[in-house]
């Protein structure tokens, strides 16, 4: 079955090719989301993370970064990990008494079903 995920848009088959199981976990947010996150204040850092940020962008501020440099903003967020709202965890459980059902760890903001003749399959790999 063909799935998007609601949370990160990544688009999987549980089942891939060579026949093996695939358990989704949605990836933490990218140097481009938390920027867009950080900027419509919609991501409220910890203060010491926050004073990192007030450190970069100040540092860039006074030393544009050169063409082939990647800004001291962009190097900073690269260093934070943070798990969007409503990540998806499929990764299985183990059950706490006998005879019940193993479970996923996080059902998240869940998936939609697609169609598997529509959308070709793009796999989410954790990096
Ligand atoms: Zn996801």
């Amino acid at each position: 079955m063909r799935v998007k995920c609601n949370a990160c848009g990544g688009v999987y088959d549980d089942v891939l090719p060579d026949g093996l199981q695939y358990f989704h976990r949605c990836p933490p947010l990218s140097v481009a989301e938390l920027k867009q996150a950080i900027s419509d204040g919609r991501l409220q850092l910890p203060p010491a993370h926050q004073a990192l940020v007030d450190a970069a962008t100040s540092y860039d501020a006074a030393n544009p970064p050169k063409p082939d440099q990647a800004p001291r903003l962009e190097q900073v967020l690269a260093t934070f990990v943070v798990e969007r709202k409503g990540a998806r965890n499929e990764n299985v459980v183990a059950p706490t008494a006998r005879d019940q059902p193993a479970a996923i760890a996080a059902e998240g903001a869940g998936v939609t079903t697609l169609d598997a003749s529509a959308t070709p399959a793009v796999p989410v790999l954790r990096g």
